[in-house]
């Protein structure tokens, strides 16, 4: 029999992937699903983009890179964190790899030691804790709970320190709440760190773009330059430029992290497909008018979505300030019982009774490690959105 590896024995497949799976595969058998279990956008690539990696086919942009980025990417990156958020990296201070995830992977797999800690506020993206567990690590999960707007605050921060913690990872507006920060906030939080000089933090800026309202994105090297030398700041065309396909994620930081990272890279996947890199630089570099677009697009999309899930009985979803989800509580439903005689005694139960009854796929909440609550994604039509809420209505209505 093959022995696995006692680290990856640790770790647990990705539950969102497996909920799109699960809903595939129902509608390849003929259910009318509705997903609203993926993490991506609906929009497609804009033309200038896609326009820009046809050209670097054409001109045979197709060889090997240096392994962390092409010089050109990295200058299009500077560029962009100089303009977007008033942080000042140089080339050799940035990371490419093929998509965020990998920035993060590569970033523990250099830094972590055994027993060293990685703060993971909760609900946190699925594939933060398991990241540190494959990289020899270990999560330590706070809770913030809808008291705190799921967010992380200055006295959990305090509590979860130890002399132990290498990392705290941020994820603002998070994947899967939307919550973002605001800059007191983050000042805050900015200010404990300050007097735990072993903690660096990595920010996942993913959703950067993603943010609605009047709601003002910062990140927290910006709002504290002194925490710069030892903050990761993590961002990526996937979401902003709806390029998930393309695998294009980046970072930049300190020098020290920054080449520990490049020879991770440069010993497992090498360099980021080069007909992406010259994507992404079109992507960072050209015309950024169909950010508002898309952005208005999908506020309106919020709002129906809080709307629509306040009027499902048993449900409370509070409005957040960004990404592309919703994380609706499921508290007034757990105990109920459903017409099938299912008892629903968790957020994965009433997950997977929605999804046989209703067809309608969401995330429960355990995934994220906070209960019991789902995850709702937004990024798709608004009539699949109308008719999934009304189904989620018909849903807990007929709970008893
Ligand atoms: N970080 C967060 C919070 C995400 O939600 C995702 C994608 O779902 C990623 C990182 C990974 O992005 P990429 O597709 O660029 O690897």
């Amino acid at each position: 029999d093959l022995r696995l590896s006692d680290a990856l024995d640790r770790v647990k497949p990705s539950a969102t992937i497996a909920v799109t799976t699960k809903a595939a595969e129902l509608k390849r058998a003929g259910h009318d699903v509705i997903g609203l279990g993926a993490g991506e956008p609906d929009f497609d690539t804009p033309e200038n983009i896609k326009a820009a990696g046809i050209r670097a086919i054409q001109e045979g942009k197709t060889k090997y890179t240096p392994a962390d980025g092409l010089p050109e990417l990295k200058e299009a990156i500077v560029g962009k964190f100089q303009r977007e958020n008033g942080l000042t990296y140089t080339p050799a201070q940035i990371h490419v790899a093929p998509g965020g995830k990998p920035v993060i992977y590569n970033a523990l797999v250099a830094t972590l030691n055994p027993g060293d800690e990685v703060i993971c506020p909760a609900p946190y993206w699925v594939s933060y804790p398991e990241m540190v567990l494959m990289a020899g690590g270990e999560p330590v999960k706070v809770e913030c709970g809808p008291n705190s707007s799921y967010k992380l605050t200055p006295e959990a921060l305090e509590g979860a320190i130890t002399p132990n913690t290498k990392w705290l990872i941020l994820n603002s507006p998070s994947n899967p709440t939307g919550a973002a920060y605001t800059r007191a906030e983050l000042k805050a939080l900015a200010d404990v760190l300050l007097r735990h000089p072993q903690v660096w933090v990595m920010t996942d800026d993913m959703y950067e773009h993603l943010v609605y309202d009047d709601f003002e994105f910062t990140t927290i090297a910006q709002v504290e330059p002194a925490l710069w030398e030892r903050t990761l700041t993590i961002n990526g065309v996937s979401k902003a430029y709806a390029m998930t396909g393309w695998r294009i994620g980046y970072a930049g930081g300190p020098d020290k992290l920054i080449k520990a990272m490049s020879k991770v890279i440069s010993q497992t996947t090498s360099n980021p497909c080069s007909i992406s890199q010259y994507a992404a630089i079109e992507a960072l570099n050209g015309p950024q008018d169909f950010l508002p677009v898309r952005k208005a697009a999908y506020q309106a999309r919020r709002d129906m979505v809080v709307e629509g899930l306040n009027k499902a009985p048993g449900l409370h979803c509070p409005t957040p300030e960004g990404a592309f989800y919703v994380y609706p509580s499921c508290a007034g439903v757990i105990g109920k019982t459903a017409p099938s005689g299912k008892v629903i005694e968790t957020d994965e139960d009433f997950a997977t009774e929605l999804l046989e009854t209703e067809k309608v796929a969401v995330v429960f909440g355990a995934a994220f490690g906070l209960s019991p609550a789902f995850r709702v994604s937004y990024a798709t039509s608004e009539d699949a959105l109308k008719e999934a809420l009304a189904r989620i209505q018909r849903f807990c209505s007929a709970l008893k």
